[in-house]
């Protein structure tokens, strides 16, 4: 099908100024994105995770988008990254989840936080697609308050041992290295920690398979169990390990938010194709002026969304010059709540206007729309709830001392 609602490479380079090696970047994504449509489709309807995303991804050289170069990746900065997460947004969030996770929670929290071994050891395999990460702050009893969370370490030696459980993991049975966050067992403060999936006491306890969509990403419950880190493996400082989450979470965000834009173009080209070519009373079904409401509903929150988002790239790109600056951070932080909040909703209502258009056949598991209907509600779910979110959105505003959700 023809993509009529996404810029051509040619487009956004002259619209952003962007150079000729991030143009390619947006070139390979169109190229993986139109590979991935069949498996992802396959595997949703068999309801099982799709292993090509890692393959084809790795093959067009897109596991280390934001990966700087000197580590093997293509140093993209967000603004890019974020292009590039909007156009493989069209196959569905199954690829965006993993791709998010994988390099926005996961890479991009060492290539920020971790020492420089730490990025000689991770990044280049992480770039290759011999590394993939799975990022662990959810646990059964902590969710939206990840403050509570259980998992506990004590030292070991020259290390430590993890314990604990995390749920609802994305990647999680397919990754390498999880960052797990845990709490000292008889102190205060979160650490985080590069866990390798492979060592002894790390085992998957159960794929999370009966979920109501995202069927191409795997989601796991894992179990840590006396698992020994070395002292190397942990990730920024002792005790700083929720600050390190939240970033991550910062980063996460606004690609979480760019994928919903591929969603949302996706379904207005999948609504357009339909119904100019469905006749009902006599004429297509998209010369009705009810079936042009949601036609103008989607095009007009995919563009209201589009600034959201690259608005809260702009401002990464800027922290991401100046890490220690909290002012910078904040305002980051707050573009990139705002941008994954509205992005994500209009997503999913983009999603549920595109199963009306397509009537009864949009009411079927084999309709494209359907997919995102069912896909893109996670996202109003992971990363932060819409309602912490608005809560998030709202104490910006007001100030910290009008913070709801601590
Ligand atoms: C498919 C999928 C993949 C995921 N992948 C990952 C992953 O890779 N890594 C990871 O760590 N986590 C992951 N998660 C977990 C996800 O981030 C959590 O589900 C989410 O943060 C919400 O936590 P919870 O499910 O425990 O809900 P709860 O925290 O129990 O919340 C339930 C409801 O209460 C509301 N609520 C809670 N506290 C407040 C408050 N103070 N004020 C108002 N309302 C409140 C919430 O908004 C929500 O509506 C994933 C989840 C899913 C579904």
């Amino acid at each position: 099908m023809e993509r009529l609602f996404q810029a051509s490479v040619d487009e956004v380079g002259k619209l952003i100024g962007l150079g000729k090696s991030e143009l390619s970047i947006l070139e390979d994504a169109d190229v993986a994105a139109d590979e991935l449509l069949v498996s992802e489709y396959e595997k949703y309807l068999e309801r099982k995770y799709n292993p090509e995303v890692p393959a084809v991804l790795a093959r067009h050289n897109l596991m280390g988008v934001p990966i700087q170069e000197r580590y093997g990746g293509r140093g993209a900065r967000q603004l890019v990254e974020s292009l590039f997460l909007e156009r493989l947004g069209q196959t569905g969030l199954g690829v965006i989840t993993f791709v998010d996770v994988h390099l926005c929670l996961g890479s991009l929290a060492v290539q920020d936080w971790g020492t420089q071994e730490q990025k000689e050891r991770y990044l280049p395999g992480a770039a290759k697609g011999d590394v993939v990460f799975a990022y662990g702050l959810t646990e059964p009893e902590a969710g939206s308050d990840p403050a509570s969370l259980r998992t506990t370490y004590v030292k070991d030696g020259d290390g430590y041992r993890l314990s604990g459980s995390k749920y609802l993991i994305s990647n999680g049975s397919i990754a390498t290295n999880l960052i797990a966050f845990a709490r000292p067992a008889d102190g205060k403060g979160v650490t985080a920690f590069v866990v390798d999936t492979s060592d002894k006491g790390f085992s998957v306890d159960m794929r999370l398979e009966e979920k109501i969509g995202l069927f191409t990403s795997d989601t796991s419950l894992l179990t840590l169990d006396d698992v020994h880190v070395d002292r190397e493996d942990l990730l920024g400082e002792e005790g700083k390990g929720l600050s390190l989450a939240y970033a991550a979470l910062l980063n996460g965000r606004i690609g979480i938010g760019s994928g919903c834009l591929g969603v949302m173009e996706d379904c207005l080209n999948q609504v357009r194709e339909r119904t100019t070519s469905r006749v009902q009373h006599g004429k297509e079904i998209a010369r009705h002026q009810l079936i042009q409401r949601h036609v103008a509903f989607i095009e007009s929150n995919l563009e209201a969304c589009r600034w959201l988002d690259y608005r809260a790239a702009l401002k990464k790109d800027e922290y991401e010059k100046d890490l220690r600056n909290l002012a910078l951070r904040a305002d980051a932080d707050r573009l990139s709540a705002v941008a994954k909040y509205m992005s994500s909703r209009s997503a999913f209502e983009s999603a549920d206007r595109a199963v009306q258009c397509f009537g009864g056949f949009g009411y079927s598991i084999m309709s494209p729309v359907a997919k995102h209907f069912l896909d893109s509600r996670v996202a109003r779910i992971y990363e932060g709830t819409d309602e912490i979110m608005e809560l998030k959105i709202a104490s910006s505003v007001l100030g910290r001392e009008f913070e709801a959700y601590r």
